[in-house]
Parts: structure tokens; sequence; C-alpha cells
């Protein structure tokens, strides 16, 4: 566990036992009522279709733990209920989910209804996402909070009036000053008096990747010159009541407190002065970037870490409300924050499998094969060798490269003007692989195969470099002995994991057990936020399978509660607007015109075999030599 760092990322929900397999603590810790659960054991299970209700559920596998959510939620309101007690903060904190970071339905429900008791609301940013974000908090608490933020159109602002006419508590969020005529409008026409808030574009800035939202030329919210003209119109309009609440988002990871509490303190001396102003203030809304430590450093010098916890957060954050609102002798407001990759990264753990591994070989030359290779050298590349071999008796070892390389280069040259063949050339290549080798500057990394498309499952490595923790889910009472980065099933260059948390440019891993039959397993963890919401189809590969797994009093101490196969190839062409039924039938009537002119030749057997693919996930399907027999 020390060579994957799993105590510093992974506690209290990830450790490994003493089987070498990983383990996840749902309730984040260990007690005769929550033992721990075993991931191989879980993956064996949901792969078992007598387990899972006859599905065959195959890899690449999420596997969803809800009361680690739970516990991530309530976490969260306890830091903050810790820190309102202790600096006798006279309001209270009212969270919300952005529910953008994953929209899974039932991830919403859970966090709706494990939330409903301390009024956890949702945050929604299009119409889709309001949509559902309505639905959901129709079955919690009434008091939880509707945010509505994003670009707005009439029909936005209509369906976040309607849900207010429908007693959820929304707020409309102004992120551009224009959307205000439209709310003031459209609520006359419907008769409902909204409830406002505003995005303001704060001076501080969050200098790490995820800070280009924030500062005066960040792309969201409100100038101050733009809020106080707002205030204005809302005062015309005698509308200025309906103005009470003052949002800002600085940015995701926020790297630091003390970058947190000077933005913090910054909107909360605007939420001061719009008291001042008139507007009837009552929640202060800081967003999300609450951080997650991906590789466990603590730092806050990168953009996978930060230097702080749940409650030196929340602790940093009330305090800078307080400061600021007791200078001013203003009414401490509701604390809402919008924290997405907090709450739901831990939640999850994409499961996929290394389905073989390729080391480039270094060819074995004989003395023979050497004179051979020199006598079929065109002239002018005998002195390269001559040059090449000179120096390697002198231990010249940085010469014997070079000129190892001039040899190549010459070669190649020959073969594009046909003078040398291709045998040729590859005992060319083959020697200077040697050469590399014995000097010891060849390359002993390996590559993993993996059954899994990066773009889909982990798109934030491909679009943004951002690191997750990867790493074998069991034999870690073994010390690898390799070294490997990943590469996916996309014909893309780019679908490839070849950067690990702790700066590695490759991951230790251990060798194949293909003959044994023993499968290997690796987990990606903390992935919980933004993955499955920004995944897409390149190639044609779908989403995951997807279990959700319940800790139960059972023998192995977990029960899978859900089980739901991944997007099979029809799903996925459909996505594409393909008709998958058309298509089947189309290929179905040429396989017939063969049948007619060519005899019988298993049309059956191949039309089932075609049927069965488009039945299938796109993934490979590790084991099987050919579908079309396996269909019959
Ligand atoms: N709120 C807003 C307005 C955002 O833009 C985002 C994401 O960037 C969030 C909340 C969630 O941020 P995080 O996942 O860092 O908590």
């Amino acid at each position: 566990s020390a060579l994957y760092k799993v105590d510093g990322w992974g506690a209290p929900y990830f450790a490994v036992n003493s089987s070498g397999n990983v383990t996840v603590r749902p309730h984040g810790s260990s007690t005769m009522d929550h033992q721990e659960i075993d991931l191989l054991k879980v993956v064996k299970k949901a792969t078992d279709s007598k387990s899972v209700g006859g599905l065959d559920l195959k890899l690449p596998l999420i596997i969803r733990f809800p009361d680690v959510l739970k516990n991530r939620l309530e976490c969260l309101q306890t830091a903050f209920n810790y820190a309102v007690k202790s600096l006798s903060y006279t309001s209270h904190y009212q969270g919300v989910y952005p529910v953008k970071c994953n929209q899974d339905r039932f991830l919403v429900e859970d966090i709706v209804k494990f939330g409903s008791s301390f009024r956890f609301g949702l945050e929604a940013g299009s119409k889709p996402e309001l949509l559902l974000a309505m639905s959901c908090l129709c079955k919690g608490a009434s008091e939880s909070l509707l945010i509505c933020n994003g670009f707005k159109d009439a029909e936005y602002i209509s369906l976040a009036l309607i849900a207010r006419k429908l007693s959820l508590n929304t707020v409309i969020v102004l992120e551009q000053e224009e959307e205000l005529d439209s709310v003031i409008d459209i609520s006359l026409k419907l008769g409902v008096r909204p409830v406002i808030g505003v995005r303001a574009k704060l001076r501080t800035k969050h200098s790490g990747h995820f800070g280009s939202t924030s500062g005066e030329k960040g792309k969201f919210g409100l100038t101050t010159t733009q809020i106080v003209r707002v205030v204005k119109k809302l005062y015309q309009c005698g509308m200025l009541d309906c103005f009470q609440l003052l949002h800002f988002h600085i940015g995701s990871q926020i790297p630091s407190t003390a970058l947190l509490a000077d933005g913090v303190g910054e909107a909360a001396q605007i939420y001061c002065e719009l008291v001042r102003l008139g507007a009837n203030m009552k929640v202060i809304d800081i967003g999300g970037g609450l951080g997650i430590d991906y590789d466990g450093s603590k730092s806050a010098n990168s953009d996978v870490s930060v230097a702080y916890g749940l409650e030196e957060y929340a602790m940093a954050v009330v305090q800078a409300v307080k400061f600021v609102c007791d200078r001013n002798s203003v009414k401490h407001p509701v604390i809402c924050s919008e924290s997405g990759r907090a709450l739901v990264s831990h939640h999850s753990v994409l499961i996929f499998e290394a389905v073989s591994s390729s080391k480039y070989k270094v060819p074995t030359m004989s003395s023979f094969d050497i004179q051979h290779f020199i006598e079929q050298l065109p002239e002018d590349a005998h002195s390269d060798y001559n040059n090449l071999s000179e120096s390697a008796i002198r231990g010249d070892y940085e010469a014997c490269l070079a000129y190892a390389d001039q040899l190549k280069q010459r070669c190649v040259e020959k073969f594009k003007d046909g003078s040398l063949d291709i045998e040729q050339l590859a005992a060319t290549d083959g020697l200077c692989d040697l050469v590399a080798k014995e000097i010891g500057v060849s390359n002993p990394v390996s590559t993993y195969h993996v059954n899994l498309s990066v773009f889909t499952s982990i798109p934030d490595f491909w679009g943004i470099e951002q690191v997750f923790p990867i790493l074998p889910i069991h034999r870690l009472d073994e010390r690898p002995t390799k070294r490997g980065i990943l590469s996916d099933l996309t014909c893309d260059s780019d679908g490839k994991i070849d950067k690990f948390i702790g700066g590695e440019s490759s991951l230790p891993l251990h060798e194949l057990e293909g003959e044994s039959g023993m499968k290997y397993y690796l987990g990606m963890f903390l992935g919980g936020a933004y993955q499955e919401a920004l995944g897409g189809v390149h190639n044609l590969f779908g989403g995951p399978s997807v279990v959700r797994v319940s800790q139960s009093d059972g023998p192995f101490g977990f029960a899978v509660t859900r089980a739901v196969p991944g997007p099979s190839c029809s799903d996925v062409l459909r996505s594409m607007q393909h008709e998958p039924e058309i298509m089947f039938q189309t290929l179905k009537h040429r396989i017939e015109e063969f049948v007619h002119d060519e005899g019988d030749m298993g049309g059956a057997m191949i039309a089932g075999g075609i049927a069965q693919s488009f039945h299938n996930m796109p993934y490979l399907t590790v084991g099987s030599s050919c579908c079309l027999t396996a269909a019959n």
C-alpha cells in the first residue's frame, strides 16, 4: 500500500488487507458493525451472473458505495456545524450539490435522501439539470435550496419560477446582467415573486488550473458596476426584497485555506454592502472548490492536491464570513456551498482489466548474425559500423549511441531508395536496440493493454492531464516486478495513461499470469466527480457496467443492491443516430443472398453471431476467441 500511497489519498475509506487486496470502509472506519469490503470479492460477485439476477455484467465496471456518499455528506455537514458552534456563528450551513458533477439518477436521489435532515439541496446549471433537480427535490426537505446557475433563456427562467410556485426553495442566480430583465418580465407574467441571487466576479484569483473562472476577467458573473446596476433596477421595480443571495465560485480545487478565506472575505464584504443598499440578503453561497487530495501529498502547490481537510475548510469559511459581518454589524447569513468534487469523488471505483502486456523484446544476435549483417551492409554504412565498434571497445558509450543512430538513419535512407531490403533494415534496428540495451539506455517500461477507453472513463486525464490514483486491487502482498504504462482500446495515441500520482511516468505492476487464467484487475479511485459526466463515446466505446454495493450482515459483508450492464453496441450506435435494427436487417439480407448464391455456409450461425455483437458491450470479450461461434 505504501508503494501506491493508499494511506495518503485513500484514508479513511480505502486500505489494503492482509491478503493483499484493496478494501473499502464505506463508513470511514471499520468496527464490529462495519466490516471492510474486499473489492476483489465485489468484482467476482458482480461478474457472476447467478449473483446479479442472471445479468451478464462485463468490465469495465463502476462500483458505487452509497454509504461512502452518506459519510462524505455527513462529514461536510458536521464540519460546518462544528465551525458554526465553536465560533458562535448565529446562523447555519445549508449546502447544495451541483448536479453537473455527476448527474446519475441514483446518486442525486441518494444525496437528497441522505441530506434531507439537514436541508441539503441541489444546484442546476442547465434546463435538463433543473428538471431533474426539481423532480428530486419534491422528495426532499421543503427548505432545501434549489440554486439555478448557468446561462438562462426565457424557458429556463420560466421553469425556475414554476419551481418556486410549486414551493421549491428556488433561487435564480444572475450569471449575466441581461438575465435580470427576463426574470422581472416573466415573474410578473407568471405572478410569481422570484428569489434572486447574483454571481459576483471576485478580484481574488486562484492561480491553479481550475482558477480561470476567477478574477475580474473570469468568464462568469457580474462586475461590481453591474451588481450596483442590478440593485438600482430592482429598487425601481419595487423588487429589491427579492434580492436575497450572493454567490461566487473562484474555481475548483482551491489549494489553500488562505486563498479561500481571502475570497470568502471579499464576497462577505460585497454581501454587507448589498445589505447597506437595502437588498433583503439572507444567503452567502461560496460555490464549489473544496478540494480533493488525489495524490495524498497535502500540498498547496499542485492541481491534484490540497493542503486542508473538511474541518479546516469549514472553519476558514465561517471565520471569514463572521469576521466581515461583525465588522459591518450585519446579521450572519446562511452559508451555502456548492461542493461537488469533495462530495462524490470517493463514492465510486472504476475497475478494469489488463488483458496483455508488451515490452519490446530486443532481438538476440550471435557473432555469426553480426558478421553476416556487416557483409550485407552497403559500402558507405561500413564506416558507421566500424566507428560504432571502435567506440564500444574504447568504452565511449555516448559516441557508440551517436554512431548507432547514424547507422540507422543511413540504412533507413537506403531502404527508402530501394537499395536495402526489409530483413537488412530489421537487422540494423536489432543491432541498434542491442547497443542501447548493453549501454543500459533502453526503455524498461512495459505497455499494459487495458480493456477501457480513457476518453469515456477518465476524460480529465485526456483533457487536462489530471491524474488519479490507479493501482491493482489485488496481489498487493506481492512486490510488483515491472513498471508499466496503460494503453487503452481506442485507436488513438492519446488513449493511454502515462502519468500517475507522485509525478511518476509509469506504475509498478505485476507480471500478468495469463497462463494460470488469473485476471489482473486495476482500480481507478476518486473518479466519482466529473468523469462520468464528461466521458464521450470515442470509437463508440460506451460507459462501464455499474453496480451499487451496500454493507450487509451476510457472509461477504456486502450486498449488490443494483446492477446495470453498460451500453451495448446497439445503444452506442443509436446515440449517433444509427438504427441497429435496420442495420441488422441489411446484414441479414446480405447473408441470405450469399447463402442463396453459394449454398449453405452456416447463414443462421453468422446472423446469430452478428445479432450477439449488436447486443454485447463494445469492450473486449476477454477469454473468447470468436464471438461468431460463441453465439451458437
Ligand atoms: N458551482 C459552480 C458554479 C461551479 O462552476 C462548479 C464547478 O466548477 C461547482 C460549483 C463545483 O465545484 P467543485 O466540484 O470544485 O466543488
